[in-house]
C-alpha cells in the first residue's frame, strides 16, 4: 500500500467545517434528555443543539444559503436539524420536512462515538449539508444564544397559529419558548399578550418583553385564571392560545382560554408527560375551535428567527433572558438549574467567557 493513494475517481470532496464553539445552551430538552425521557437517543451523547462558534478551518468550498463562501474566523450558527432527505413523502407530499424519518439532529441523535455532533464541546464538526448562516454584525452571539433554540420554535408556533394585527394572544408558559412567543406575538401585529405561567421571576421577564398581564398559576387556580383571561378579553378568550407549558392539563386549559372559532397550537409537550381528557363536543367541536400540533423547526424559522433578532436586537431586552454562564466542567449544575427552574437561559461555554 506504501504510496499508493485511493483513487477517489470524480467523488466530491467531503465539505466540512470545524467551529470553535462561542456557546452552547441548556433547555428543557437536555433535562429529558438527562432523565432518558427522549425515545431513540444514542448515549452517549454530546448535548448542546443550539449554538454559535468561530470557524476554525474549512475542507472544500462550503456556502451559506444566500451563495456566501463560509471563511474561517466567521462567527456563525447551523440548524441543528441535519439529513432533512428531501425525497420522502413528508418532505415531498406534505411537506412537512419536521416529520422527516431521516432526520438526525446536534446534540440529540447523534452519539458520541459519530464525532463532535453537539455543543457542549470545544469544538464542533458540521457535517457534509448542515445549513450554516453567518451572524450578521448587529447580532452579538449571547444575544442570539438568548434566544437559542426557543426562538426558532416560537416562531413556527407563532406563525403556525397565523397571529395578525390586534390579536389577543395568550401564552401558557413562560420558558423560553413561552417569552419569545411574548416578543413574536408582538412583532406578528397582536395588540394584547396574556402570559400564565410562573414562576414570578419569568413573569417580570415576560413582562419586561412586553406582556400586558401575567397569571402567576401558584397563585391562582384553574378557574381563577379562567375568570382572569377572560375577564381581560371582553369574555370571549384569546384568538390565539399558545401552549408552551409541557403540562399536559394545559393543553385542556388552552382549549378554554381560547375563543370560539380561535386557534390553540401545542408545541410545549416535547416529551410523554401522560394524558390529558377532553370532552370534545363541549372543548372543540361546538366551540369551533382550530387545535393544531407544532413539532420541531427547520431552516425556516432558524433563518427569520436571526433575521427578526438582528433587527430587533436592541429593542428587547433579551440579554436579560440569559441566568447564567456556565464553563463545561459545570454543565451539571446548570441542568439542575434548569430543571428547577432557576434559570430561563443558561448558556455552557466551553472555551471561556464571551468576549
Ligand atoms: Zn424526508
Ligand atoms: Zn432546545
Amino acid at each position: 500500500m506504501t504510496g499508493a493513494r485511493p483513487n477517489r475517481g470524480s467523488s466530491p470532496i467531503r465539505r466540512l467545517v470545524l467551529l470553535e464553539t462561542l456557546a452552547s445552551e441548556v433547555c428543557g430538552t437536555d433535562v429529558h434528555l438527562q432523565h432518558g425521557r427522549l425515545s431513540g437517543v444514542p448515549y452517549p451523547i454530546i448535548p448542546g443543539h443550539v449554538s454559535v462558534g468561530r470557524v476554525r478551518e474549512t475542507r472544500g468550498l462550503v456556502r451559506d444559503v444566500e451563495g456566501a463562501q463560509i471563511l474561517p474566523g466567521e462567527v456563525v450558527t447551523f440548524l441543528d436539524v441535519h439529513r432533512t432527505c428531501g425525497r420522502c413523502w413528508y418532505c415531498l407530499v406534505a411537506k412537512a420536512s419536521t416529520r422527516c424519518p431521516e432526520r438526525r439532529v446536534y446534540g440529540i441523535t447523534y452519539s458520541a462515538a459519530e464525532g463532535l455532533l453537539g455543543g457542549w464541546s470545544e469544538r464542533i464538526v458540521l457535517l457534509p449539508g448542515v445549513q450554516i448562516i453567518k451572524l450578521p454584525p448587529s447580532l452579538p452571539p449571547e444575544v442570539f444564544m438568548a434566544g437559542g433554540c426557543g426562538l426558532p420554535t416560537a416562531l413556527h408556533a407563532v406563525q403556525r397559529g397565523e397571529v395578525t394585527f390586534g390579536d389577543t394572544v395568550v401564552v401558557q408558559g413562560a420558558g423560553p419558548v413561552g417569552l419569545c412567543a411574548v416578543v413574536l406575538a408582538q412583532l406578528q401585529g397582536a395588540s394584547q399578550v396574556i402570559v400564565v405561567g410562573g414562576p414570578p421571576a419569568r413573569l417580570a421577564m415576560a413582562r419586561a418583553l412586553g406582556a400586558d398581564l401575567t397569571i402567576d398559576i401558584g397563585d391562582h387556580g384553574p378557574e381563577e385564571r379562567l375568570r382572569l383571561v377572560r375577564e381581560a378579553t371582553n369574555g370571549r378568550g384569546a384568538d390565539v392560545t399558545i401552549e408552551a407549558a409541557g403540562v399536559p392539563a394545559a393543553v385542556v386549559e388552552g382549549l378554554h382560554f381560547t375563543r370560539d372559532a380561535g386557534t390553540l397550537v401545542v408545541v410545549g409537550q416535547y416529551t410523554d408527560n401522560g394524558a390529558a381528557t377532553i370532552n370534545p363536543h363541549l372543548e372543540i367541536n361546538r366551540p369551533h375551535l382550530r387545535v393544531l400540533g407544532c413539532w420541531g423547526s427547520d431552516f425556516s424559522h432558524l433563518y427569520r428567527s436571526i433575521r427578526v433578532l438582528a433587527r430587533h436586537a436592541e429593542r428587547f431586552s433579551w440579554r436579560a433572558m440569559i441566568s447564567g454562564r456556565y464553563p463545561l466542567a459545570e454543565a451539571g449544575a446548570a441542568l439542575a438549574a434548569a430543571e428547577r427552574q432557576e434559570s430561563i437561559k443558561s448558556l455552557i461555554l466551553p472555551n471561556g467567557p464571551l468576549g
